[in-house]
């Protein structure tokens, strides 16, 4: 009898961003993929959590913001492939723009990376033994998305909290589409977990 493995969630971000680590047992994904330059850290930082690099079966970024997706390439060459959700194959070669040389940015190649709609993430996502979906989340960029745990666990990146929405409606849409799907709790890029704001439910 199969029984859904529960899932642990960890964070080992720095510089003011999150980078969460989603576990099933050792079948584990990256949720954001760290600032430029910074291998060295996000190594120390997964070791010191005890998570071993080759048990991460995938990275994936909610944008590709330098903050976000910074060590794509980098660890793919680690051995850990980039899941990209289609919605966002557009926006990752306008990075490079934001980045000077001292940055140590190594470009995001198409190569070996893992392209799906998002209709297809459930499914990916239950190969390696983790329960939920990627939605489109436009609100921050166009090409946001989030990551909702069956659990009630939501991954939204820099979508705008929505007590500072009120002038952003495609962000609002994002945080009802979030609702309607059972989010209940929200694990920011930057800044602390916490309940999904209820007061403005409809
Ligand atoms: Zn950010």
């Amino acid at each position: 009898m199969a029984k859904a493995t529960s899932v642990t969630i960890v964070n080992v971000g720095y510089r003011s961003t999150n980078y969460w680590v989603v576990s099933a047992g050792t079948s584990r994904l990256l949720v954001d993929i760290g600032w430029p330059g910074t291998l060295g850290i996000m190594k120390a930082n997964l070791r010191k959590m005890g998570i071993p690099l080759c048990e991460i079966r995938c990275a994936f970024a909610t944008h590709y913001h330098i903050d976000h997706a910074g060590l794509a390439e980098e660890l793919k060459r680690e051995g850990v492939p980039l899941l990209v959700l289609d919605v966002q194959v557009d926006a990752i070669p306008i990075m490079k723009r934001w980045t000077k040389p001292q940055d140590r940015y190594v470009e995001i190649t198409a190569e070996g990376n893992l392209v799906i709609p998002c209709a297809q993430s459930r499914q990916f996502l239950s190969q390696i033994g983790i329960a939920g979906e990627i939605f489109h989340t436009p609100g921050h960029s166009d090409h946001c998305v989030s990551l909702l745990l069956d659990d009630g666990s939501a991954f939204t990146g820099d979508l705008p909290p929505e007590t500072y929405a009120f002038d952003n409606p495609v962000a609002l849409g994002s945080w009802r589409l979030l609702r309607a799907h059972g989010a209940t709790r929200v694990y920011p890029a930057h800044g602390a977990v916490r309940p999904m704001d209820e007061t403005s439910g409809d």
